[in-house]
């Protein structure tokens, strides 16, 4: 391998991990910009410090991306169920509760402790814990269920997406030409003119481009802490450069949105299909507090027209199976009683009928 190409592939390596982030494992990132935008889930079999890695989009086109997190914590009477991930919740109860906030992660009690998205929204969700603890459940739940619809609302996601769209169209669009220039124009110069004064030359062109990213992210992020040595960053490394709009993407307000309060930005089928999701996996599997994310997730529903039967859809039965899991749609034989993946969610019959149980019953 010669030094060009070894060059070549650090920058590569050292581009991948400034794509990479580390966030927790329920998280939905949006991906896009403008009006089109899709979800890209953080890779929950890989979890360490209490998060999953996620690779942001990294070939052009270059695109922005916001988080949104359904509810890690919900308020049940036994205790404080912690939903941090698709194994089984955890529930702690409230005598053992002692929140604390420490940067990025929410400390419950020794030992349990969930990452939050950022250090603002750990603080957020600490008030909100220490708040729950000293109220009565029926209080707690009226508090959790407005909590709820607030995520769910729509216009602060709208708004958020169109801001983020907005601010960084001009970054994004040095980002592709910066991105262009380092892995496509540099490489076939090099293997044409070898280490001439030439390349020299196309070599200085990038440092404009990455002095001129610079700049325009200087005036763009006003407000964003560690504004100066980001942009010094920005000016002298391209990886920095292409992935400059990342920086005024990563904000986040100390209440994340739900991903269902995404329904105009991702189209009405990948909404839908996630409402499916999320309402079986709510409603069917064992929990503590299925019941009051159920009547949340019931409200919202109705709010948006969508009848609950249309969530609820049996699979198109396969040859040899009888029983299907309401949760996860996994068809099973007749010998089989309990879904595994679904913490032991109640298999049904394809010829039972598909009732909807209301979560007040
Ligand atoms: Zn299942």
């Amino acid at each position: 391998m010669t030094d060009g190409q070894s060059l070549l592939l650090i920058f590569a390596v050292l581009y991948l991990l400034e794509c990479l982030r580390w966030l927790p494992p329920r998280c939905f990132l949006l991906l896009g910009s403008g009006d089109h935008w899709h979800f890209r889930t953080a890779f929950q079999p890989v979890q360490l410090a209490g998060g999953s890695p996620a690779l942001l989009a990294f070939l052009p086109p270059l695109q922005a991306h916001v988080a949104t997190l359904p509810w890690l914590l919900v308020p049940a009477s036994a205790g404080l169920e912690i939903r941090q991930d698709r194994l089984r919740p955890l529930l702690l109860s409230w005598e053992k509760v002692q929140p604390r906030a420490d940067g990025r992660s929410l400390h419950l009690a020794p030992g349990y402790r969930i990452r939050c998205l950022s250090e603002v929204h750990a603080r957020h969700a600490q008030e909100q814990v220490t708040c729950w603890i000293s109220l009565t459940q029926e209080a707690r739940a009226a508090d959790f269920l407005q909590h709820a619809q607030a995520t769910l609302e729509a216009a602060p996601l709208l708004e958020l997406t169109a801001s983020i769209t907005a601010q960084t169209r001009q970054l994004r669009w040095l980002s592709h030409l910066i991105f262009i220039w380092t892995f496509v124009v540099l490489v076939i110069l090099y293997r044409w003119l070898g280490d001439t004064v030439e390349m020299l030359w196309a070599t200085a062109v990038l440092f404009m481009l990455q002095f001129t990213q610079a700049i325009l992210f200087f005036r763009r992020a006003q407000g964003l802490p560690y504004r100066f040595w980001k942009a010094l960053a920005i000016a002298l490394l391209p990886q920095h450069a292409m992935r400059a709009a990342d920086h005024l993407c990563d904000f986040n307000t100390p209440c994340p949105s739900h991903p269902l309060a995404a329904r105009a930005q991702v189209g009405e089928a990948a909404w839908k299909k996630l409402a499916t999701e999320l309402w079986n996996q709510t409603r069917y599997q064992p929990s503590a507090t299925s019941n009051l994310q159920s009547l949340a997730l019931e409200r919202y529903f109705m709010a948006q027209e969508v009848p609950l039967t249309a969530l609820e859809t049996v699979p198109l039965q396969q040859p040899g199976s009888a029983l299907y899991c309401p949760g996860c749609l996994a068809q099973f034989q007749a010998t089989a009683s309990h879904c595994q993946d679904c913490h032991g969610t109640e298999l049904r019959a394809f010829n039972a009928p598909a009732c909807t149980v209301t979560p007040d019953s």
